[in-house]
């Protein structure tokens, strides 16, 4: 695997005409390729940009002391690389993979080309692998599968980087390499991330990736083509990654930023025409391979902001249209409380749902329809006094559902109590119940049930079906937690 031979003489050489921030106008070198470093001396190096009639363009790596007008450049015959190795793990590298965590360096392996092809049509398999997110909302109706590209949209401050740091420590003891790659974002928010990880015991686990705002554009526009080469070493080893991409928005800004300044025509929301295919070179690399080449997979979360809740934006459409599957946080709904804030309405996944358990796929059947039912009863019943029965009910369901689904922030849900309150709502157990006893009930359920049925918890994980004999038990369980919430 890797990019074409490059044929090309290792003596060819150039001469820098200009000098524009990071962008260095080269003349000579003509028979270099896109994607390919230069050599600037004093170690200096450059990836080649694009090309006009006379000149090459090459973006500089690192900063440009010791980049001169006139001076000579040489083209190298390789690709542009970064070292990997397993030993990655737990540690903290820039755009270029370098380490940024004053632990010294880690042990390399050999060099992998950053802009590597996808896997091929004939390495992969079909997505049919469960991700457990331990989101509820998520696992129950948008599920995610190892190999997907799920999106995380919403506007700023709507619990997007929560969610997916969440996916990374409910990872814990589940045999996956997480990398969480920050673009563009500020020094304290990636701080803040990696000072959850190592709390939780998730570093243990996961890689840090990073170009903040204060990278340059250059690195910005990089760094997730740099997470997704290190996901690709372990994937194509059989194991199992997750790459949360925080955030994609960023990362369109840095490439305009950079098009910009090589003086290409800006385009729609004057972001180059290009952008759509950079982006979707970089999530076509997620995927699950088949046995024959490991049977490894690599998710890639990818979050990106909207304004005001706009999905029809340029950036916002183009990634919704590479990816598998969105799940939508709304300010709205933040607002009002809810927490997670996602819209089911707008949220979907598309592969997710083959790899969903069973007995979650049979206990979340009626969630969605349940959902909009009660929104749209809610709507009428501001508007006209007495409800009939019936409307009591949707949304005596509906206000259970939303109770249920309710979850703060760092604690994901074990698939049995998952199963254990999408049961319990599924059969009409909890719509009585008022605020205080369905945020008591959901507390307790887990414990309560290991408590008084000694063995369930094991069964649903293992079995992952819905019996009539489980059926029967998860019943009586949660009835003698209902008593118990009750008195
Ligand atoms: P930004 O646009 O700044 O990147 P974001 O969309 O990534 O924001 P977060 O930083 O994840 O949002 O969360 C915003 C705030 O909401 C944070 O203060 C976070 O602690 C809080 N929050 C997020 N999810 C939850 C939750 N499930 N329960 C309680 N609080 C939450
Ligand atoms: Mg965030």
């Amino acid at each position: 695997m890797g990019m074409a031979p490059f044929k090309i003489k290792l003596s060819e050489t150039g001469t820098i005409k200009d000098i524009k921030k990071m962008i260095v106008r080269i003349t000579g070198l003509p028979s270099c390729l896109n994607g390919q470093l230069v050599d600037f001396g004093g170690g200096n190096r450059g990836i080649i940009m694009g090309f006009d009639e006379e000149d090459v363009l090459a973006l500089l790596l690192g900063d440009d002391t010791g980049v001169r007008l006139g001076q000579t450049v040489s083209g190298t015959s390789e690709p542009f690389t970064i070292p990997v190795g397993e030993s990655l793990v737990g540690r903290m590298v820039d755009a270029l993979g370098n380490p940024c965590d004053n632990r010294g360096e880690f042990v390399v392996e050999f060099n992998r080309p950053v802009f590597a092809p996808s896997p091929t049509i004939i390495e992969r398999a079909p997505v049919n692998q469960f991700l457990y997110t331990g989101s509820k909302v998520i696992d129950a109706l948008i599920p995610v599968g190892k190999g997907q590209r799920q999106l995380l949209m919403g506007d700023r401050m709507t619990g997007k980087t929560s969610i997916a740091v969440d996916a990374i420590l409910n990872q814990k003891g589940r045999d996956m390499i997480c990398i969480y790659c920050c673009i563009g974002k500020a020094v304290v928010n990636l701080q803040k991330v990696v000072g959850v990880l190592a709390e939780r015991g998730a570093l243990a686990y996961s890689i840090v990736v990073a170009a903040t705002d204060s990278a340059s554009a250059g690195e910005q526009y990089i760094v997730p083509f740099t997470a997704a080469t290190i996901g690709e070493l372990f994937m194509r080893r059989g194991r199992n990654v997750l790459v949360v991409f925080d955030d994609l928005t960023k990362h369109a800004w840095a490439y305009r930023q950079l098009s910009l300044l090589l003086e290409r025509p800006p385009g729609r929301e004057a972001y180059p025409g290009d952008i759509f295919y950079v982006q979707t070179q970089l999530m076509e690399r997620a995927g699950k391979m088949n046995a024959k080449h490991g049977g490894g997979s690599m998710t890639f979360l990818g979050i990106a902001d909207t304004l005001q809740g706009d999905l029809t934006g340029y950036i916002p459409s183009n990634l919704i249209s590479i990816c598998d599957g969105l799940v939508s946080l709304s300010a709205t709904l933040f607002g009002e409380g809810m927490r997670p804030a996602i819209d089911f309405n707008l949220s979907l996944s598309i592969v997710g749902g083959r790899a969903q358990p069973p007995i979650l796929r049979q206990l979340s059947g009626t969630l969605r329809r349940d959902y909009m039912h009660y929104t749209e009863v809610l709507r009428l019943s501001k508007l006209q006094s007495g409800l009939s029965k019936e409307a009591e009910g949707v949304l005596k369901r509906g206000r259970a559902l939303l109770g249920v689904l309710q979850q703060a922030q760092s604690s994901p849900a074990s698939l049995a109590e998952e199963v254990l309150l999408l049961y319990a709502l599924r059969e009409g157990l909890l719509d009585d119940l008022d605020a205080v006893q369905l945020g008591r009930f959901t507390h307790e359920i887990i414990i309560s049930a290991k408590r008084s049925d000694v063995g369930l918890i094991e069964e649903v994980e293992a079995k992952s079906e819905l019996t009539p004999q489980i059926e029967e038990r998860l019943a009586a369980a949660i009835r003698l937690c209902l008593g118990e919430a009750a008195a």
